[in-house]
C-alpha cells in the first residue's frame, strides 16, 4: 500500500455498500407504504450512538513543535486538517502555547488534571538507591482527573494511545473505562489510531453512553520515525530515520560535537524530514479521529474539544535532538487549538497549555490564561550522554512578552522570546524571575518524593525504553 495515501478505503467500501442497501430498503419501503421515518430508523448504521451530553475531546498530538506545523509558520503542508480546524467559526487557535512539561508524561498528567509539573511531581525521580539510572514518579492515584470528572457526570471514559506510556501504568490511565495504548513504540502508527477509535466507538457500553469524553494521543512524530514515501512531492523519499541508541549513536556523537561535517548536516536533514513526515501522519490521524466521531453520531449535541501537543522535539538547536532532559523553546512552544469552548488564544500573548484542563473541565476557556512557565528536573542519563560538552541545560523557562528567561542551576539566561535564544537580553525582566522562583519555592517545600514507580512500573518503563 502507498504510505502516502490513508487507506480509508477500508472503510469507505462498507460505506458505499451501507448507502447501497440503504437506496434499496428506501425503494423497498416507499413501495411498500411505510412512512419514510420508519425506514431511516430501520436502516440506521449500528455503531450510531444518540448522545445526550456535549462530546469532549483531547487529542496531543505527541511531540508536535509549534513552527513545524503549517497553521503556525512551517512553510511545508504538514498540517492541513489542523489549519482546517484552526479557522472554523466556532475555534479559536494559538501558536504560542507553552507545554508545561518536558515529555509525555508531566505533560499529560497537567492535562489531566490543571496541577503544574512542580505540583504534581509525575516526572524522571531519581531512585536513592541507584537500581536505575534515573526513576519516573507515577501521577498520584489521590489527584482528581479529567477522566473521573466526566465519568461523574455520565460519559464514558476512552483513552486510545499511540505512545505505549500512557497505558504503562504511570498513573495516566485513571478514570478511564476504556484504555486502548500501543504495545510498542511501532504499533500505534499510520492508521492504528482510526482502526482503534473505530472499534471503540462501535462497542455497546460506548455506543450506548448519553456522553463521551475521549482522549487520543497520536504518536508518528515520535521517534523513530517512518520511512518518507515516494510521491509525496514536497519531501523527497527517505528510508526509516533514528536517533541511534547508545554511545556510538548520531544524537550523543551530535551532542558530544562529534559529528563532522558532512555527515553532521545529512544526518540532521534526514532526522527533520523524518520528523516532518510525522507531524504530517498525526495530522492525517487527527482528521481520522474527527471524521470517525462525526460519522458515528458524537458531534450531534455539540462538540468541545482541544488539539494540542505535549511537547516539542529537538532537531538540532544546541546540538541537540530529542526532548525531555530541558525546556528550551523547541521542546516546549506548541501548537493549542480549540472547538466549542470560545476564546482559547490568550490573546496573542504566551499562554501555558494546562489551559487544555480548565477548558474541558468547564466546557469553556478561562478569562484569564494561565501564564506560560516549564520545568523538568534533572536527568542523570542526559547529563551523563552530554558529559559536560555542552553549553546551558535549561530546566526551569518563564515566558511572557517579549522575554523568555532560562534557568540552568544558578545561572540565568534572558533571550528576546520567539528568537530561537539567537537574541539575548541585557537583563532578565523581574516578574519572570520572580516566576521562577515560586516555582523553586514550591519544588523545595514539596516533601522529599516517596511515590517511586512501583517494580512492575519500572519494569514497564524499561521496556518501553523510557529508562535505562
Ligand atoms: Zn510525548
Amino acid at each position: 500500500m502507498d504510505e502516502a495515501q490513508p487507506s480509508r478505503s477500508r472503510w469507505r467500501r462498507p460505506a458505499r455498500l451501507a448507502a447501497l442497501l440503504g437506496l434499496l430498503a428506501t425503494s423497498l419501503v416507499a413501495w411498500l407504504g411505510v412512512p419514510q421515518a420508519v425506514h431511516q430508523g430501520l436502516w440506521a448504521v449500528q455503531a450510531q450512538a444518540s448522545p445526550t451530553l456535549p462530546t469532549v475531546v483531547l487529542v496531543v498530538l505527541d511531540n508536535v513543535r509549534a513552527d513545524q506545523t503549517s497553521l503556525c509558520g512551517s512553510s511545508l503542508p504538514t498540517t492541513p486538517a489542523l489549519d482546517r480546524l484552526a479557522h472554523r467559526p466556532d475555534a479559536s487557535f494559538t501558536c504560542k502555547a507553552i507545554a508545561p512539561g518536558a515529555w509525555t508524561l508531566p505533560s499529560h498528567a497537567s492535562y489531566f488534571t490543571g496541577l503544574w509539573p512542580w505540583e504534581h511531581r509525575a516526572d524522571w525521580a531519581d531512585q536513592a538507591s541507584h537500581v536505575l539510572a534515573f526513576d519516573v514518579r507515577p501521577l498520584a492515584p489521590e489527584v482528581t482527573s479529567l477522566a473521573e470528572l466526566h465519568k461523574q457526570r455520565g460519559r464514558a471514559t476512552v483513552m486510545i494511545a499511540g505512545n505505549p506510556l500512557l497505558g504503562a501504568g504511570a498513573g495516566l490511565e485513571q478514570g478511564f473505562d476504556t484504555v486502548v495504548a500501543a504495545k510498542t513504540y511501532y504499533e500505534g502508527r499510520g492508521d492504528w489510531i482510526d482502526t482503534s477509535l473505530r472499534e471503540v466507538l462501535a462497542r455497546p457500553a460506548v455506543r450506548d453512553a448519553a456522553g463521551l469524553f475521549l482522549v487520543v494521543n497520536i504518536f508518528d512524530a515520535h521517534d523513530v520515525w517512518a520511512a518518507v514515501p515516494a510521491g509525496l512531492g514536497w519531501l523527497p523519499a527517505q528510508p526509516q530515520a533514528d536517533y541511534g541508541a547508545g554511545d556510538q549513536g548520531g544524537a550523543t556523537r551530535l551532542l558530544r560535537r562529534e559529528l563532522p561535517e558532512p555527515e553532521r548536516t545529512l544526518w540532521l536533514r534526514q532526522i527533520r524530514q523524518g520528523y516532518q513526515y510525522g507531524v504530517y501522519t498525526e495530522d492525517r490521524s487527527l482528521d481520522a479521529v474527527l471524521a470517525a466521531l462525526d460519522q458515528a453520531g458524537w458531534t450531534a449535541p455539540g462538540l468541545q474539544l482541544v488539539v494540542t501537543s505535549d511537547h516539542g522535539e529537538m532537531l538540532g538547536e544546541h546540538d541537540a535532538v530529542s526532548h525531555g532532559a530541558f525546556v528550551f523553546q523547541a521542546t516546549q512552544q506548541v501548537p493549542l487549538v480549540t472547538v466549542g469552548l470560545g476564546d482559547c488564544s490568550g490573546g496573542g500573548g504566551w499562554i501555558s497549555s494546562i489551559v487544555t484542563y480548565r477548558a474541558l473541565a468547564d466546557g469553556r476557556c478561562p478569562d484569564q490564561s494561565p501564564e506560560a512557565s516549564s520545568y523538568v528536573p534533572p536527568q542523570r542519563h542526559f547529563d551523563q550522554q552530554s558529559a559536560g560538552r555542552w553549553g546551558h541545560v535549561a530546566r526551569f523557562a518563564a515566558w511572557q512578552g517579549d522575554a523568555q528567561v532560562e534557568l540552568d542551576g544558578e545561572e540565568l539566561h534572558a533571550w528576546r522570546a520567539g528568537t530561537g535564544e539567537s537574541e539575548p537580553l541585557d537583563a532578565a525582566p523581574a516578574h519572570l524571575l520572580q516566576r521562577i522562583a515560586r516555582i523553586r519555592t514550591t519544588l523545595e517545600q514539596q516533601p522529599s518524593p516517596t511515590q517511586i514507580a512501583s517494580p512492575a512500573t519500572q519494569a514497564a518503563l524499561k521496556a518501553l525504553g523510557y529508562v535505562q
